[in-house]
């Protein structure tokens, strides 16, 4: 069995949308980033990645590539899933923690463990999520920037 964690930062900018774990939720300001900017995804990304010691996401996607600019996220993460089912492991469980002051994730919830599930193939029961605030503390209570963490647990297939 092998261990992984990811966490990831986004700036939120008017005007873009607020896409969460391939989910567009109902909000006036979205992350800023070359990509569609899914903080959840690219925290997910990075706990694969870790687990099977392959690097990280802006070693597979670099946000130099002209080719990966506003990509849904989603594509990354379907990709890191090919690479995983190459190295013949397969995923036991996920646990994310989203940070963000607004909005609300409670709406959203099952609709990302969803996403997840149809992007990885990873029973829901398997998918945790958990979302915070920060309190009004900092950029992220600021409602400047959302985070996201995930640890994951993969074993041989
Ligand atoms: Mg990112």
């Amino acid at each position: 069995m092998r261990i992984g964690i990811g966490y990831d930062i986004h700036r939120l900018r008017r005007n873009r949308p607020m896409i969460l774990g391939g989910v567009n939720l109902d909000y006036f300001k979205g992350p800023d980033g070359h990509s569609d900017g899914d903080a959840l995804i690219h925290a997910i990304c990075d706990a694969l990645l870790g687990a099977m010691a392959k690097g990280d996401i802006g070693m597979l996607f670099p946000d130099t590539d002209a080719r990966y600019k506003n990509m849904p996220s989603t594509e990354f993460l379907k990709k890191v899933n090919c690479l995983l089912k190459e190295e013949n492991f397969k995923i036991c469980n996920l646990d994310c923690t989203i940070i963000l002051q607004e909005p609300k994730i409670e709406p959203y919830r099952v609709k990302i463990i969803q996403s997840i599930n149809e992007i990885l193939g990873l029973p829901e029961r398997r998918i945790n999520l958990k979302a915070k605030t920060s309190e009004r503390l900092g950029n992220i209570g600021k409602g400047r920037a959302f985070a996201a963490h995930a640890a994951v647990l993969i074993t041989a297939r």
